[in-house]
């Protein structure tokens, strides 16, 4: 298999090149050259595989340049962390199926595919006898996430700044009680944008990133997508039995890394009949779904915080089908919307995406609403974000059809929202309890880039 940008200007590699890559030299985003058919009769005789054995089936036409036993070793090691055998556990509420994602050692729904990415940078690091310092910002989810993905892993380091202060306290506590000698925690004395500019900065500085080898684990890995299709697959043979049958997914979205990867099964071949969108208030992608309006606002905070993106990194992939797999349709459109903060689609265009997509934007009472109601109704508490996808999913009722809501959260990572809405907040399961009796190591520093800069120098791999 072989990867092109969406800028098209870059040579096509293979899938480790491009999973060391990240982000495509030309600025575009990686994607295969093709995907993989899956017909009826395969998909069937998929129903008795474990997660793990079904990872295997759907990620290894995408990794060719991997031997089939490495491959198996590292999904297997990848998803060893999960607290459930069936690692992504589906259960029926109140008429639609629940997919919980969240049952990796973060409890969201990031570790399904950065508990893989961490063990994949090990992999080809140690191949390539190479080193990697990767440095990342977090206002909360992602941070922990990342760093459980890398934790004791050998030839990597990593450095995670967060807005000290400024996260949840169980979130920092995620973070600063991972005391493995490569984890560096840093609290800056700002705020999370604050964090944010001083990575990029760093990123930036070309003879200090070639020096350190300095990496990202943000979600236009490649890597990250793929590893993301599987439980599409795992849930769509789930909800089913041999007789055909519409199935829906709702999914609560930031980036539009995880329905992208709705997308991507959709495009190998699974019966989807239509991916639903959800939003929180930036809502911006349901604003061009349903109205073709893509412009950028201001980011507001809400409930669901890793959903709080105006521009959603992931959607240039799906723009770049859209647009006929021309990577200078993409340039333009790129460049246009750098100018105006605009983006314009054609009539054909927009009833493609329609077919494909279907979108809701959930704002803070109905947020609140849902997750009060489904514990009312069901005993069965949601996180703020899995509620703006089953709110969605709920205002499309469809007797006909098996509609599947990620759950992307565990509802005790957002303790005060689901007390907001209940008047009681969700007990913590075994992995957040007693964190704050753990021994924690962080570095607090003021918001200053060539402290991070030195700090980074003095502590690189
Ligand atoms: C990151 C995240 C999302 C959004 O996923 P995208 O892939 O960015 O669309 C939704 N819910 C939770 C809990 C998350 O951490």
């Amino acid at each position: 298999m072989k990867y092109i940008s969406t800028r098209g200007q870059i040579a096509p590699i293979g899938f480790k090149d491009a999973v060391m890559m990240g982000l495509a030299t030309d600025g575009g985003l990686l994607l295969p050259t093709d995907y993989p058919q899956v017909d009826r009769a395969t998909l069937e005789s998929w129903r008795t595989l474990s997660y793990q054995e079904l990872a295997f089936r759907v990620i290894a036409p995408f990794a060719d340049d991997i031997p089939a036993a490495d491959l198996k070793d590292l999904l297997d090691r990848s998803y060893a962390t999960f607290r459930d055998p069936a690692i992504t556990p589906l259960i029926k509420k109140n008429g639609v199926h629940i997919l919980e994602l969240f049952h990796g050692p973060t409890l969201a729904f990031k570790d399904v595919a950065l508990q893989l990415l961490g063990n994949l940078f090990e992999y080809l690091l140690k191949e390539r006898g190479e080193k990697m310092n990767i440095v990342g910002a977090t206002s909360g989810d992602t941070g922990s996430a990342a760093i459980y993905g890398v934790r004791g892993k050998e030839n990597i380091n990593i450095f995670i700044l967060h807005p000290h202060g400024k996260t949840s306290p169980i979130q920092a506590l995620q973070m600063t009680t991972v005391t493995d000698p490569n984890v560096f925690n840093i609290a800056v004395q700002g705020t999370f944008d604050d964090c944010q500019t001083m990575v990029k900065q760093l990123f930036s500085d070309i003879p200090f990133k070639e020096k350190h080898s300095l990496g990202a684990v943000n979600s236009i890995n490649w890597a990250r997508v793929l590893a993301q299709v599987v439980y599409y697959f795992y849930a769509w043979l789930r909800v089913t039995d041999s007789s055909p049958k519409e199935v829906i997914f709702s999914v609560p979205t930031g980036n539009f890394g995880d329905i992208f990867a709705g997308y991507v099964a959709k495009r190998m071949g699974l019966p989807i009949s239509k991916l639903i969108l959800a939003t929180n208030e930036n809502n911006i992608l349901t604003r061009m779904i349903n109205q073709g309006d893509y412009s950028t606002g201001t980011v507001v905070p809400t409930l669901s915080p890793s959903m709080d993106i105006q521009v959603a990194s992931n959607f240039e992939r799906y723009l770049y089908h859209l647009f006929g797999d021309d990577p200078a349709r993409v340039r333009d459109a790129f460049a246009e919307f750098a100018r105006s903060g605009r983006m314009e689609f054609s009539e054909a265009e927009m009833a493609r995406v329609r077919g494909e997509f279907a979108s809701a934007s959930v704002n803070r009472e109905e947020t609140l609403a849902t997750i009060a109601s489904f514990k009312e109704s069901t005993g069965y508490t949601l996180d703020p974000h899995t509620a703006v996808g089953v709110c969605a999913a709920l205002q499309r009722a469809a007797d006909d059809a098996e509609v599947v809501c990620l759950a992307t959260a565990h509802p005790a990572k957002f303790g005060d929202a689901v007390r907001l809405a209940t008047g009681s907040e969700p007990e913590l399961p075994g992995p957040l309890q007693g964190l704050d009796t753990l021994p924690s190591r962080c570095e607090t520093m003021d918001a200053e880039l060539a402290l991070i800069r030195a700090y980074v120098e003095r502590n690189a791999i």
